[in-house]
């Protein structure tokens, strides 16, 4: 039998892009959904998958997504909460306002898809301690909101460069993609525990040892300069999960099934400068090698196996300064 892996899909649209980049017209919602999650459920059918779709509330709230979403629901994935708002500084809000944000998210994605979600990814992987508190006391199973990576810094360093974000806006995207802190945290699920109650946590693989992003933009991003050494560095990913037996739960984006011809408006992402069918062709060719090797579940299902762990890793949550970790 082979060992367990987990892959999601993180429903980010065009105007959240726009508003963490802090471009004009967001505020109108621009939406790709109609376009991309047609290509997406196409694809996963082909390739027989089920997965998580982290879908956003706001999304969920506009009649001209409803078709897309509905799709997704009935094509039998998870569906999983990706805040209402899609703020990456969703750390720095209170407990009110979170309570109120998780509400909000839940009550329209169930709307729209039927579908109650239990697990939970922080916009940017923002996460704090009164976020894990607020997706206990709703009830979730799962958070699956840390990227335990040491480069969080450069990737937000190189996003900078790209905007027109005046001081404040900086202030509040300053956690984006996380501190050098987050590298030290596990990759391997864990429980979070607190005196409320206690909750599992899936994080974002990184590649074992070096902790380097391994999801799946990363590895297209690489591509572009050498595509036969991004898929050495891919299976090199693979090989290290299987020699340190760790189970991989990795991330798709819809911008992973989008290329040029599809939107201007979102240049600034390194990866769009690649056609559609050519990106295609290499996330069926990454996907084919995790699944050779792993058989791919859902979030939902990865975190009820990992459930049954009896000495499953058990943390307490601390947000910079970073955790004390218990074993
Ligand atoms: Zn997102």
């Amino acid at each position: 039998m082979k060992p367990i892996a987990s892959l999601s899909l993180d429903l980010d649209n065009q105007w959240s892009y726009m508003k963490t980049h802090g471009d004009p017209g967001w505020e109108l919602f621009p939406s790709y959904l109609d376009i991309v999650v047609p290509r997406v459920l196409d694809f996963l059918k082909t390739q027989n998958l089920l997965i998580t779709f982290f879908i956003v509330g706001q999304d969920a709230a506009l009649e001209k997504n409803r078709d897309a979403l509905v799709a997704i629901a009935a094509a039998g994935h998870e569906i999983g909460n990706h805040s209402f708002r899609h703020e990456p500084w969703l750390h720095v809000y209170s407990e009110q306002q979170i309570e109120a944000e998780l509400a909000k998210a839940e009550e329209h994605i169930e709307r729209a898809t039927g579908q109650n979600p239990i697990g939970f990814r922080g916009p940017g992987f923002s996460l704090s301690q009164q976020v894990l508190r607020a997706l206990v006391r709703r009830g979730y199973l799962y958070d699956a909101s840390t990227f335990p990576t040491f480069l969080g810094p450069v990737a937000r360093a190189y996003y900078f460069m790209t905007t027109n974000l005046n001081p404040e806006e900086m202030r509040k995207r300053n956690a984006l993609f996380g501190s050098l802190g987050e590298g030290l945290r596990p990759i391997r699920p864990y429980r979070w525990r607190m005196d409320t109650g206690a909750i599992i946590e899936i994080p974002v693989t990184t590649m074992p040892i070096f902790k380097v992003p391994i999801h799946v933009s990363y590895v297209l991003y690489l591509s572009m300069f050498a595509p036969a050494l991004a898929l050495l560095y891919f299976r090199l990913a693979l090989r290290l999960c299987q020699l340190t037996g760790t189970q991989p739960s990795l991330l798709l984006h819809p911008l992973d099934f989008l290329g040029c011809e599809d939107t201007q408006d979102l240049s600034f992402f390194p990866g769009m400068r690649l056609a559609s069918e050519k990106k295609l062709e290499f996330v069926s060719e990454i996907l084919g090698l995790l699944s050779a090797q792993f058989t791919i579940l859902t979030v939902q299902e990865h975190t009820r196996y990992v459930s049954r762990i009896s000495n499953l890793q058990v943390v307490e949550p601390c947000f910079r300064p970073l955790c004390q970790q218990k074993a």
